[in-house]
């Protein structure tokens, strides 16, 4: 917690898209008194009405432009294709001074689509909480989804410091470790940890899925052999990552490229027999594993964490 502000920070937030991002901000956000009043909005009426039976906020909302007045805080939880409009419906809401933050897996595409709708003497703060999982909605939701994970904020230049520093405190509270960056570096660094692998995961279920030699029942019983660690990330919201691929096209295309460049070397080198190639680069990815777990991003347990106590997550 950052001693320079008292608890709660806000005296009003408002968390529009109640899912799994939203709600677990809001469970976290009301469990360490981070703010007075918590508003939540969503277009959806079943998660409204769930995010009213799991009381996950003080007031619920049909119209995000309500929830958002007198806001000090507003967290877009919503798909990625859903910012723009949902920005061009709240913006005239706003008051002034408020902070307009978010936490969309692609950060360009969310200064592109909610700052024009900003009007003056309201700060963007755009964030991204590396973590998550394949599950989504208010029920899916928990507290501690946020701790000891990265939160990347990717404010532009001349952005106020005080509204910043704000969010930095908020994500911190809740257990994260903030990072600042570049928008266009952080579409670049999560293209390849986060995209291409999911976008990986999506192609080998696929294809198992279209194989004819090999029926769907064998691909299930024998999926311990490594297909199952794909079928958790590719088990991900269809439309989150339809729009994370439309939205962060250009770092996604320029990884895909080097992938593979990279695949088509190991299959020349399993063709020629290149035993060796194989095995250094196993050896180094091995490595790699190993710097993961020891960072506290991953546990060894011999399950991968999917014990329900262990909540195995994705980092989208
Ligand atoms: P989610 O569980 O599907 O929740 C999104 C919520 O927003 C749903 O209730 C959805 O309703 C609602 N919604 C959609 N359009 C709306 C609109 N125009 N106005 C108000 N509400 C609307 O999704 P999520 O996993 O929380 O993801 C939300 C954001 O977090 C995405 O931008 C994603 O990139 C980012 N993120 C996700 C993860 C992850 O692992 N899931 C991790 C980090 C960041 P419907 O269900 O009816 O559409």
């Amino acid at each position: 917690m950052n001693a320079v502000f008292n608890r709660p920070l806000f005296d009003r937030l408002a968390i529009i898209g109640i899912g799994l991002i939203g709600s677990s901000i809001a469970r976290a956000a009301r469990e360490h008194g981070l703010a007075k009043h918590i508003a939540i909005a969503d277009a959806n009426e079943a998660h409204r009405r769930q995010a009213q039976e799991l009381q996950l906020g003080d007031s619920v909302h049909t119209d995000a432009a309500e929830a958002v007045k007198d806001a000090d805080l507003v967290l877009l939880c919503v798909p990625l294709g859903a910012n723009a409009a949902v920005a061009a419906h709240i913006g005239a809401a706003l008051k002034k001074g408020a902070i307009v933050s978010d936490v969309g897996s692609c950060k360009q595409a969310v200064i592109r689509d909610v700052a024009p709708h900003l009007p003056p003497g309201v700060h963007l703060v755009p964030g991204h909480p590396v973590a998550g999982t394949e599950h989504s909605g208010p029920k899916a939701g928990f507290a501690t989804l946020f701790q000891n994970r990265w939160c990347i904020l990717t404010p532009e230049a001349g952005t106020d410091a005080r509204a910043v520093e704000k969010v930095k405190a908020f994500w911190a509270a809740i257990g994260s470790k903030v990072e600042i960056m570049e928008p266009r570096h952080h579409d670049l660094v999560l293209a390849i940890t986060s995209h291409v692998p999911h976008l990986i995961a999506y192609n080998i279920v696929g294809t198992a899925d279209d194989l004819e030699t090999v029926t769907e029942s064998e691909v299930i019983k024998y999926s311990a052999g490594g297909f199952r660690d794909f079928t958790r990330i590719a088990a991900s919201d269809p439309t989150m990552w339809r729009d994370v691929f439309l939205n962060n096209k250009e770092a996604v295309l320029e990884m895909l490229g080097r992938f593979t460049e990279d695949l088509i070397a190991l299959q020349r080198a399993i063709r020629w027999g290149e035993g060796d190639t194989l095995f250094d680069l196993f050896t180094r990815t091995r490595a790699i594993r190993r710097a993961i777990i020891d960072a506290g991003q991953e546990t060894a347990a011999p399950d991968f964490g999917r014990s329900p106590a262990a909540k195995g997550d994705t980092q989208a």
